[in-house]
């Protein structure tokens, strides 16, 4: 099948000479340094950004902070509501435009990015749009004790905390950040948003619909650049909250440094090592083809898909030998190809990180299938499986982010357990099997922030998420994410 042909709209939105998004507006830049965005597939430029100076992040923070004193954190939650629905609506009207922006510099396959991405980012618009007119305190009963009469009552209110840094990493920038956005603008907070250096384009084109929407100049701005243009944004005092998507190293440096002066509020969606473990009972062939999406989707850039498969004995030989076969027949090739099941690695240095661990692998002489990097351009490398017996093994224990999985067999249920803890991580875990009395009484046991039964990777905005351990800190969506861009204010009244 030929490739989607680019559109004239992104080929020239790709073509402009990018400046920051602030106060409504492109703005020059202090900073004549730029970025080049990479196409992976084809390893040509696409576009350049600018590399934001701290001047550049205060000029950012200074104009959301008056947007939010002036005009947001004033807005009824009706209308804020209603300008979340109308964003919504423009990224679905613009869904093609911003599907081929996320391709161009991520390597996801054009199905991927508009069934996937961009119809997610509508529906989590929509999600948070709802919640904008349900955020609400309580009313208490005090227990002081009345000496003359006097009577008490007490209610808390919830306060947006003001000024958020949304950083954002590079496997979904569109969707990922829409979570901090969307939470942000429904509960009265405004926001900065420092997009990925590899894939920055889809936010801010994203950025100028929110002004087309109605969304008052400064409430969403977007800063580009890299990790230090992070952590200039990060030092700026006017930023009350930090949310931070990405991995664990940066993410502890971050929370250190949001912490470490004046408290900020953090959220931290980290890595994951995820475990996925098929029990005695699981029919192979009915699982196979729901295990091995969740497993391979986005050549296996997703924080929550499984990396690990942890194998009943009994299931070992027929679920390496099917999966080896399945994996060997998916299509590698174009992203904007309709036909690709795979697609490249989003970046170069990504790429050397995933031949690392498939150069371990292949000394350790581990692989069951798959193993290689493609000889050709683009940073394309085949789905891998390998088989690891070692629980120490480094393939057990670190994130790839890559489309690389060990399998590990196991005995028994207090093994199963052993093993999917046996890990820094806890991000996700799934169980497959048909025993929902076993799942149940399984599950408590896990280690992981969401766990899924006969699924994996399934990310619904009514459903809490987030990790424990290194995985992070904090919980995205449901209403989980209230709790985190507001701050609770006690109010007691004497009478
Ligand atoms: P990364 O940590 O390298 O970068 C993420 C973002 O942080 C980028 O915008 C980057 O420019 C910025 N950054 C880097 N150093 C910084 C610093 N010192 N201060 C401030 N900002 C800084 O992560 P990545 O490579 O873009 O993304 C891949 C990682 O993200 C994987 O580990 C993956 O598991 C994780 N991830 C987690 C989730 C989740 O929800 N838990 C979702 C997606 C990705």
């Amino acid at each position: 099948m030929s490739e989607v042909q680019v559109l004239a709209s992104v080929q020239q939105f790709i073509e402009r000479q990018h400046g920051h998004f602030i106060d409504g507006k492109w703005v020059n830049v202090d900073n004549q340094q730029r970025i080049e965005l990479i196409n992976p597939a084809t390893e040509q430029v696409v576009s350049t950004i600018a590399v934001g100076s701290q001047g550049d992040v205060e000029k950012a923070v200074h104009s959301a902070h008056v947007a939010f004193t002036n005009a947001w954190a004033n807005t009824s939650p009706y209308e804020r509501g209603i300008k979340l629905n109308k964003l919504a609506d423009l990224v679905e009207a613009h869904s093609e435009e911003l599907a081929q922006l996320e391709t161009l510099t991520t390597g996801k396959l054009i199905n991927l990015a508009r069934h996937l991405e961009v119809a997610n980012t509508v529906i989590f618009l929509r999600y948070f749009a709802g919640w904008a007119t349900k955020i609400h305190g309580q009313t208490m009963q005090p227990s002081i004790p009345s000496a003359n009469g006097e009577k008490y009552t007490a209610y808390s209110i919830r306060q947006p905390v003001g000024v958020v840094a949304g950083i954002v990493p590079w496997n979904f920038s569109l969707m990922i950040g829409i979570w901090k956005i969307g939470s942000a603008l429904s509960t009265g907070c405004t926001i900065v948003v420092k997009p990925s250096e590899f894939t920055t384009l889809s936010l801010l084109r994203l950025a100028e619909l929110a002004i087309e929407a109605g969304i008052p100049a400064g409430v969403i701005n977007v800063v580009t650049g890299a990790g230090q243009t992070g952590q200039h944004l990060i030092d700026s005092k006017l930023v009350k909250k930090v949310s931070f998507t990405g991995s664990v190293p940066t993410g502890i440096a971050i929370g250190k440094q949001a912490t470490g002066n004046d408290l900020k509020h953090i959220s931290l969606e980290l890595g994951g090592k995820n475990a996925a473990a098929i029990l005695a009972d699981a029919n192979i062939d009915e699982i196979l083809p729901t295990l091995l999406q969740a497993t391979y989707v986005h050549q296996g850039q997703v924080c929550a898909a499984p990396e690990r498969f942890l194998v009943h004995r009994s299931k070992y030989d027929e679920l390496v030998q099917k999966a080896a076969a399945a994996i060997q027949q998916l299509k590698i090739g174009s992203p904007l190809d309709e036909s690709s099941m795979l697609g490249p690695l989003s970046n170069k240095p990504h790429l050397e990180k995933v031949k690392h661990y498939l150069d371990l692998a292949q000394q350790n002489q581990q692989i069951i299938s798959g193993g290689k990097v493609l000889e050709k351009t683009g940073y394309f490398v085949e789905p891998t499986l390998l088989a690891v017996k070692d629980i120490n093994d480094p393939l057990f224990l670190e994130e790839t982010f890559g489309p690389v999985i060990s399998v590990t067999p196991f005995d028994s249920d207090d093994e199963l357990i052993e093993m999917m803890n046996h890990s820094r991580f806890g991000l996700t875990a799934s169980l497959w099997t048909n025993d929902l009395s076993k799942a149940l009484r399984l599950i408590p046991r896990v280690e992981a922030g969401s766990i899924w039964v006969n699924m994996h990777t399934f990310l619904d905005p009514a459903v809490p998420f987030g990790g424990v351990k290194a995985s992070g800190v904090g919980r995205e969506f449901s209403d989980a994410f209230i709790e985190d861009y507001t701050e609770l204010k006690s109010v007691m009244i004497r009478y």
